[in-house]
């Protein structure tokens, strides 16, 4: 199978729907694929529990001829303006003229003892599966990590019947109050900010506090916290922990973007260093909901052809930013985390490789070539993240050598042939690039 789009958007997340929305109604065929089942990213994907703002954009969505591929995921890029995604049972080529990569942002996790025990899980991980219809009802859960997921989470648990035992944050009284004055001008998030505190009113919130570790046989049964050096053991059924969020990078690093600081580097019609292919949303900075629909917005007027429609949002796009750079600082990772994992503490637990093992390693290649790190099924999606911290090795960029397939395919999916006919495109002048950081 093939096809052959216009403007193909990957991922439908916030950023993704709203950049196709936006650039849907020119007469270009546009695509967006999504390995999700439904369209609503990490936000927004159970139905249940859409906002009225999602179902209002969802329903924009519908009323456009967008090509939906849920349930196709993009492995692999054999040549220019080709991608390669895999379904359940089959394998297509996608053929664009425009690219636009709003692959979101996946969970950090830091390796401490016992943190692969059953019923250890992500902040946002438990999130889901209580939205899946988990039960929860009566459990007690430590939520634990740092940003303003933990929050998040925590509320929605309370109102599901858990009882949160405490709320640990790895950051410092002083990073959270720098960052709640930012939210002084972002009033949809203070207001979000203060129903979160009203739903988990009365719990125990604790500031540079972490989980030293988790304890259980055959499954978690308690967390010792620790915090200012001193230790203490809180009885719980789930411990969810998240180290806020990463951006999932693979794509743009496979398709040669620049990335700098961590993130996709765009300019402020969200086109990155790569000709024709844009970015929009977690991948260029961690901002938020509005600040994804925002940059899908501009992404997708800007790819259709539409700059000067485009260029009015760029102002507000602007104003977002200082609240991106306040939850960077404010979710800065205290450097004694580093310190929890011990020598046999698993860091890469697709293929069992402690921490122990890649101390002896000077670099992620190294650690890949010598002990299998990052190779198992999640191809380095949650240790890649955890040695960035605890070594300072970068598993993701175009120089650290992105391979495909970026996500583990079937054998049939790798030797489904890669090329196919599509008009040469010729190389575009250099634009400026500003990072979403240093604005
Ligand atoms: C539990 C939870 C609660 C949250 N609560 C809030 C909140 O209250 N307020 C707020 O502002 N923010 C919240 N956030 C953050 C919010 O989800 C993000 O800011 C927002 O979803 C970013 O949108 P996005 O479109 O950039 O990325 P995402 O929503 O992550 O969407 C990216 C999509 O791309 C897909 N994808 C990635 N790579 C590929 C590929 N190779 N092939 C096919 N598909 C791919 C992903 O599966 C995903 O569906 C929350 C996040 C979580 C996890």
């Amino acid at each position: 199978m093939s096809d052959r789009f216009d403007l193909l958007v990957v991922g439908a997340g916030p950023a993704g729907i709203a950049a196709a929305a936006s650039a849907a109604d020119r007469g270009l065929r546009v695509g967006l694929v999504d390995d999700n089942p439904a369209p609503g990213g990490q936000i927004w994907r159970s139905g249940a529990t859409q906002p009225a703002a999602a179902r209002k954009l969802l329903a924009k969505l519908d009323a456009t001829p967008v090509q939906r591929l849920q349930g196709w995921r993009v492995f692999d890029s054999p040549e220019r303006g080709v991608l390669r995604a895999e379904s359940e049972n089959a394998c297509r080529k996608l053929v664009y003229r425009s690219l636009i990569l709003a692959t979101g942002a996946r969970e950090r996790f830091l390796p401490f003892p016992g943190w692969t025990l059953p019923n250890v899980m992500g902040a946002g991980g438990l999130d889901a599966m209580v939205r899946g219809g988990l039960p929860i009802r009566d459990k007690r859960i430590v939520v634990a990590g740092t940003g303003p997921l933990l929050l998040a989470v925590a509320a929605h648990l309370a109102r599901k019947g858990a009882k949160i035992v405490a709320i640990c944050e790895q950051a410092s009284l002083r990073q959270l109050v720098s960052l709640a004055a930012h939210l002084l001008n972002q009033p949809a998030k203070l207001l979000q900010g203060i129903e979160y505190s009203a739903a988990t009113f009365g719990t125990r919130f604790y500031t540079s506090c972490w989980p030293a570790a988790a304890n259980g046989n055959e499954k978690l049964e308690s967390v010792t916290l620790e915090r200012d050096g001193k230790r203490w053991d809180e009885r719980c059924d789930y411990l969810a922990c998240g180290y806020h969020l990463t951006p999932n990078l693979e794509l743009p690093a496979l398709l040669g973007c620049n990335i700098d600081d961590g993130f996709v580097a765009t300019d402020e019609l969200q086109r990155t260093s790569v000709q024709d292919v844009f970015c929009a949303g977690e991948p260029t900075g961690i901002g938020g909901v509005e600040l994804a629909l925002l940059e899908g917005q501009i992404a997708g007027l800007a790819a259709a052809g539409r700059t000067e429609e485009a260029k009015k949002l760029v102002p507000r796009r602007r104003r977002n930013l200082g609240f991106v750079r306040a939850l960077r600082d404010a979710t800065a990772l205290d450097l004694r985390l580093r310190t929890l994992a011990s020598d046999s503490t698993l860091v890469c637990r697709c293929e069992d490789v402690s921490f122990g093992a890649l101390r002896a390693q000077s670099s992620w290649r190294d650690a890949k070539l010598h002990t299998r790190c990052g190779m198992g099924p999640c191809q380095g999606r949650i240790c890649g993240s955890a040695t960035e911290f605890l070594f300072g090795w970068s598993a993701v960029s175009p120089q650290s050598g992105v391979r495909p397939p970026i996500f583990p395919a079937r054998v049939s999916s790798l030797s489904h042939p890669g090329k196919i006919n599509v008009p040469a495109a010729s190389q575009a002048p250099p634009i400026a690039i500003n990072h979403k950081q240093s604005h």
